[in-house]
């Protein structure tokens, strides 16, 4: 499987980071090594001393395909998560100044946090989900795919122009405003809607 990350989708975000609001959606990858094992601590990479958490509205497709029309989107993925874009941010800066590319930023072991997955069908419309990210219990990020500026079916279209998607791949969508930098001993818990879908230590 491979996960497909979606940068600069909220425009908050955006200004956050003093970034350009983009023309088209940004694109990374992730390999599958960079998934955090369930039950297991995020341990602060030693090359970093600034690693950000990004909450991000998951998909999973569920089908194979190529060529999307956003109107057939929506078949291709039954369940939503949430998980963690960890980013060395102090990394990323340094690359993104160089002009080279972000993996090990991004990509690194532990990286991709994950949640459960949930029916899509119990959240009504995936475009007006609610969602936030929780350290030591204070609400750090939090917002709705409305914000999104590209939506999960736009995004699904746009992505399998250039990646074939397939069963079990993982989209992560974007995060929104409020990243911030995460110290030994946070806990961070997520939440779609009112449901806890993750909750992770870290190291
Ligand atoms: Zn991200």
């Amino acid at each position: 499987m491979k996960i497909i990350c979606v940068g600069r989708n909220y425009t908050e975000h955006i200004e956050e980071l003093q970034n350009e609001k983009p023309t088209d959606p940004v694109l990374f990858l992730k390999p599958d090594t960079s998934i955090l094992l369930k039950k297991q601590p995020f341990f602060i990479p030693d090359f970093s001393e600034e690693v950000h958490h990004e909450v991000e509205v998951l998909v999973k497709i569920k089908k194979i395909g190529k060529h999307i029309d956003r109107k057939f989107a929506h078949k291709y993925y039954d369940e939503i998560g949430l998980g963690i874009d960890f980013t060395a941010r102090d990394l990323q800066s340094k690359l993104k100044e160089k002009g080279l590319p972000w993996e090990k930023a991004k990509a690194f072991d532990g990286a991709a946090v994950i949640g459960k997955f949930m029916p899509k069908s119990k959240f009504g419309d995936v475009d007006t989900l609610n969602f936030r990210l929780e350290k030591n219990g204070e609400i750090v990020q939090q917002a709705s795919t409305d914000h999104m500026l590209w939506k999960i079916d736009e995004l699904i279209e746009y992505i399998s122009k250039y990646f074939t998607l397939k069963i079990g791949d993982v989209i992560f969508t974007g995060t929104p405003k409020g990243v911030a930098k995460v110290n030994p001993n946070d806990n961070l818990t997520g939440f779609l809607e009112d449901t806890q879908i993750f909750s992770i230590k870290v190291k």
